[in-house]
């Protein structure tokens, strides 16, 4: 038997920040990181696997995060969570004790529930090499391959299915854009105009009704009765959190997000010693309080590190869920934080919107210039800001994280037009046409 102070079930996004973090902040406190897998995936770089990268053992995290840090690794699936006696029982027997549990056993892909899903080829997106290393050759060999799913996931995959191939890929989507969950319409459109000239084809407002073929799929149904032929079937829906071990152990899951109900300290109902962090555990919007199903890896992380601050003590609350994202199709780079201005509306906001366009290098001839659009979503009533989208170039993923920053610093619409950049010719747009700025003052003009 392992005996540990700490042991983390689950090495992914949010298993190893939990393990560091708590690491740094226990270095005498033994850490044990129990985990299924051998090699753990880079899960966000899952899609780039079947382009860029080109194969899984390209996109690994590497188990140095945690040997360098001196925490104990068990490669083996926990089976049960034995509370009364605190102890977590493996498949292998190498069982493991603890003073304190943090469970971080992840999500697991949803299925469409739908005839013909059991058919060879047909594939959801498992954080898995084998299974992937298999799904890449089946794709390297397909001449028409549909994704079902158009969100930032499916739309990465669409893309990297394209690169370097001859090839059909089309997207089946119920709503009427990809992207739709994450960005305004406008955003979606560009998103959109950029996979079509990749030559993908998009089908919005369409589901799949049945998956045909015999033993390996060779089309697909829709619901309105056309038909696509397909050698190979990408379903890609979303997730649902794994949380079997912990409804096993007798922890009480939340009902509308399918996650372990956690507080604000990440701390499970019913009992002081376990916490759970990541796609695994309940969220709450940082605006509403509600809960929210929004599984990223750097929602994950931040829960994890919160899981570690307040394991022996209670230190601070997390903030809720704010929801900050980026993604790359082709060239464009979007990315979006807090609310987008339908979902603004939708919750009763009534929204100021300001937005601004310009090269993201001064003078626009610089190498590397792109056109980048920022907008931004303004409450009417007090001027603070909700939330922002950003299009462009390779400076979305960290501009949309400035917006992130003043959003959870309630900054308002006069605050961010008057926000103090440093700006140069080669690594920024103009301290003229400085987007976040210059969108901010659009929107303080209209509240005035
Ligand atoms: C294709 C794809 C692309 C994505 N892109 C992005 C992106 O660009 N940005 C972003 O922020 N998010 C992205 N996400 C979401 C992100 O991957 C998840 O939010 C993140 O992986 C969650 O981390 P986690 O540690 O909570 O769970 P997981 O990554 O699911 O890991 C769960 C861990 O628990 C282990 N485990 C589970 N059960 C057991 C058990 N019984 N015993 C032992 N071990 C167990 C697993 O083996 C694994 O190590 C993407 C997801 C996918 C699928």
């Amino acid at each position: 038997m392992e005996k540990s102070d700490v042991v983390i079930i689950g090495g992914s996004a949010a298993g190893s920040t939990a393990a560091i973090s708590c690491k740094r902040r226990n270095p005498g406190k033994a850490v044990t990181v129990i985990r299924q897998e051998q090699q753990v995936l880079i899960p966000c770089g899952i899609p780039y696997i079947f382009g860029t990268l080109g194969s899984p053992q390209k996109n690994l995290i590497p188990d140095t995060v945690l040997t360098s840090n001196d925490v104990n690794l068990i490669v083996d699936t926990a089976g049960e969570i034995d509370r009364e006696r605190k102890i977590v029982r493996v498949e292998g027997g190498n069982n493991a004790s603890y003073d304190k549990l943090v469970i971080a056993t992840g999500s697991l892909p949803a299925i469409l529930p739908i005839p013909g899903i059991d058919k060879e080829n047909v594939f959801v997106i498992r954080k898995d090499i084998k299974f992937l290393q298999d799904m890449l050759a089946a794709v390297n060999q397909a001449k028409d391959i549909i994704i079902i799913g158009g969100g930032f996931v499916g739309a990465e995959f669409a893309d990297e299915c394209k690169k370097n191939r001859d090839n059909k890929v089309t997207i089946i989507e119920m709503l009427p854009h990809c992207l739709q969950m994450a960005f305004d319409d406008e955003f979606c459109i560009e998103a959109e105009s950029i996979l079509t000239s990749r030559g993908i084809k998009i089908i919005p407002n369409q589901t799949v009704a049945n998956i045909v073929g015999d033993k390996k799929v060779t089309g697909v149904q829709l619901a309105d009765g056309g038909h696509l032929k397909a050698d190979v079937v990408i379903i890609s829906i979303g997730v649902m959190p794994n949380v079997d071990l912990a409804q096993k152990a007798g922890l009480q899951i939340n009902r509308s997000t399918g996650g372990i109900t956690v507080d604000r300290h990440m701390r499970v109902r019913d009992d002081n010693d376990i916490l759970a962090c990541g796609d695994c555990a309940m969220k709450v919007s940082y605006f509403s309080g509600m809960p929210v199903k929004t599984w990223l890896a750097s929602v994950a992380t931040h829960e994890a590190r919160l899981a570690a601050a307040n394991l022996f003590e209670t230190r601070y609350p997390g903030l809720g869920t704010l929801g900050v994202f980026s993604t790359q199709i082709g060239d464009l780079a979007m990315g979006a934080a807090g609310l987008i201005e339908r979902h603004a509306a939708q919750d009763g906001y009534h929204v100021v919107v300001g937005t601004a366009k310009a090269p993201s290098r001064h003078p626009g001839g610089m190498p590397g210039a792109e056109l980048t659009t920022v907008k931004l979503i303004f409450s009417k009533d007090d001027g603070i800001l909700l939330g922002g989208e950003v299009s462009g170039g390779s400076g979305v993923g960290e501009l949309v994280n400035v917006i992130s920053s003043c959003i959870q610093h309630g900054m308002t619409a006069y605050e961010v037009s008057l926000f103090q950049m440093g700006t140069h010719p080669a690594l920024c747009a103009s301290p003229i046409t400085y987007q976040v700025v210059n969108a901010a003052e659009e929107a303080v003009m209209k509240l005035h």
